[in-house]
């Protein structure tokens, strides 16, 4: 109760009074004291501990890092970081017949990638090293040994038949307990002299630990837990003279100083074993946090099938480490514990700092919201990327996607067209006119890609291949049987311009648009011929060679606002009222068929002059062909 005291008068007076309804309202107390202000179920434990925690990440290199992987190493990298501890990297390889062969340099990278940098690791040593299990049988043996000195563990001579007969009796007989507690603990009988002469024998065993009964072990997202069942006794050295997850786990969190364990709901189970393992060697068990499963909105477990893809994957499309370490750590906990308000979009300094131990409980369906998340940081990269950056992150796959994009096209004859110019002659990116051999290694191909790539970066959301695609007119010259093909295919909304009927361009003319006649309006002849027109000649040479061009874009401006307001006639004739930017849409499906793509006049000016007026003409071509009115 010491904090009251500092309590206002008014406020302490109604304190004493009302202190349920004072306790509610969360006032910002001056020293108040713990357990006030906090939600109900809040304890101590779930906020963060006042000493350096030292956590581990110890994934079995029998496969690859995925999402839900990612995120364990993400919550107790985060835990011993917020903390001012360390984070240790455990190789929990003792499952020699499911490794795979190249797991452990790829869990590596992939978390290298990911940017959770391990403080002691097989890779990098600590004072508590080997940190790979399969180097660390000697201790496990000794510890083994310990325990059979003691009695609380003894050895096993069994056969693998002997077991499968036995396993499959309990199925039989006793369904609900198989799988966990089903040996029945024969070799417990056998005399210590005759188990160390029949070892002197070379006759096969295992060691297993005498389970102590039901333990209940506390866990700081499910509570008190314990099995339903009593535990078996279970196996804590194989035959191979390997140990079992179980033991080597439990050896190695004491041995390596681990104070905290963050881990899959899925350990739950197996925690009441680690318990009487701490409590046999009479030393403490670390503090337990076994978050939620992820799951898919089925409610299924995430698996390769649903969802639960390899880390690299994320990175093949793009995704930013640090999106997908945001999008990781609110998959099951929140920065604001539930408060409004609080930004959801971090990175990994921000996460350290808003760290805490409360994860929601149960099954987590992952979310759908990475494609934002990732497009808050990548607007936050695009702002400080570099063009040295630009070069070392995005070009070479840049090249890579034109270059297997052109090939394909060369083999199948598709709608891409090899383009980027590679004679010296004309301004660097613009268009050759003819097919030209693709030279990417050019240091003109090089600065086309950086151009354009600086034009649409704002639609650039990690994913090149698409990102290419997306801008395919602006890097390959469509050929002209080509561009009429893809013209005709994307004009039906212009096709209707002629069909507009005399009231319209009345309007349009009491509105001011003086220089159009019906006819220019109604044709989109006359429209092609318009634009053609003013950039051919109004607009000087000199104006298409510089990078930012007044002239081009004063013009294009002009020409477009004469064509604002037109309004888009319906199929049966009748004028919808909602004008439409028919200028801008007109010269779009010229240049680019319609796609959407960057902004229009540093599109043309990439484009260049001569490639900007041969689509013009193409696309007039095809003006000429509609039917007319009258
Ligand atoms: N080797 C276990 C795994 O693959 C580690 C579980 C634990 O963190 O205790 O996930």
């Amino acid at each position: 109760m010491r904090g009251l005291f500092q309590l206002p008068g008014p406020l302490r007076r109604e304190l004493w009074a009302h202190p349920a309804k004072v306790f509610k309202r969360q006032y910002a107390f001056k020293g108040r004291p713990e357990h006030i202000g906090k939600p109900k179920d809040d304890t101590k434990d779930t906020l963060l501990p006042t000493t350096p925690a030292r956590t581990r990440f110890a994934p079995s290199p029998t496969g690859y890092l995925h999402l839900g992987s990612l995120r364990t190493a993400l919550y107790n990298y985060l835990l011993a970081k917020a903390t001012g501890g360390q984070f240790l990297l455990r190789l929990e390889d003792t499952d020699q017949s499911r490794l795979v062969r190249d797991a452990e340099p790829r869990l590596y990278e992939d978390l290298k990638w990911a940017g959770l940098n391990w403080d002691e690791g097989p890779d990098v040593g600590g004072a508590f090293g080997s940190y790979k299990q399969s180097e660390r049988l000697h201790i496990y043996h000794q510890h083994a040994n310990d325990l059979l000195s003691s009695g609380q563990a003894y050895r096993c001579f069994c056969t693998p038949g002997e077991l499968d007969a036995l396993r499959q009796y309990n199925m039989e007989n006793s369904p609900e307990s198989s799988g966990h507690g089903n040996y029945n603990g024969k070799c417990n009988h056998v005399s210590a002299s005759e188990s160390d002469r029949r070892a002197a024998n070379g006759e096969p065993y295992c060691i297993r630990f005498k389970s102590t009964g039901k333990p209940e072990v506390r866990d700081l997202v499910y509570g008190r837990y314990s099995r339903p069942e009593k535990e078996d006794d279970f196996i804590i050295i194989k035959r191979d003279g390997f140990p079992t997850y179980h033991f080597a786990n439990v050896v190695d969190d004491h041995a390596m100083g681990v104070t905290h364990v963050v881990r899959g709901a899925e350990w739950l189970v197996s925690t009441p074993r680690h318990a009487m393992l701490y409590d046999a060697f009479k030393w403490t068990a670390p503090t337990f946090a076994h978050v939620g499963l992820l799951c898919n909105s089925a409610g299924q477990k995430l698996s390769k099938r649903s969802g639960d893809i390899d880390i690299s994957s994320y990175r093949n499309k793009g995704i930013l480490p640090i999106a997908l370490l945001n999008y990781a750590v609110l998959l099951g906990w929140s920065p604001g514990r539930g408060e409004k308000g609080t930004s959801e979009i971090m990175d990994l300094e921000e996460m350290v700092k808003k760290f805490h131990l409360r994860f929601t409980k149960g099954n987590i369906k992952i979310s759908n919201k990475l494609p934002f998340i990732q497009s808050k940081h990548m607007s936050r990269h695009l702002a400080s990327l570099t063009e040295p950056g630009f070069e070392s992150l995005y070009l070479p796959s840049m090249k890579e996607t034109v270059s297997n994009l052109n090939s394909k096209r060369d083999a199948s004859s598709g709608p891409l067209v090899p383009g980027l110019r590679t004679s010296s002659e004309k301004p660097a990116g613009t268009l050759e006119t003819e097919v030209a051999p693709l030279d990417l290694a050019s240091p003109k191909a090089h600065a086309y890609l950086l151009a354009f790539f600086t034009l649409d970066k704002k639609a650039f959301d990690g994913d090149i291949p698409k990102f290419v695609v997306r801008n395919e007119y602006l890097i390959w010259q469509p050929e002209s049987d080509l561009l009429t093909t893809t013209l005709s295919a994307s004009l039906s909304p212009f096709a209707s311009l002629h069909l507009l009927n005399g009231d319209v361009v009345k309007d349009m003319k009491s509105e001011g648009s003086k220089t159009l006649s019906s006819e220019t309006i109604a044709a989109p002849t006359a429209l092609v011929d318009m634009f053609e027109a003013v950039l051919e000649r109004e607009i000087p040479e000199e104006a298409w060679a510089s990078s930012s061009s007044f002239a081009l874009e004063d013009k294009i401006n002009g020409l477009c606002q004469r064509i604002f307001a037109l309004p888009l006639p319906g199929a049966d004739g009748a004028v919808t009222p909602a004008p439409k930017l028919w200028g801008y849409h007109f010269l779009r499906w010229m240049l680019f068929a319609g796609k959407p793509g960057p902004a229009m006049v540093p599109s043309m000016l990439l484009l260049g002059r001569d490639e900007v007026l041969r689509r013009i003409k193409v696309a007039g071509e095809i003006a000429r062909q509609l039917p007319t009115t009258q």
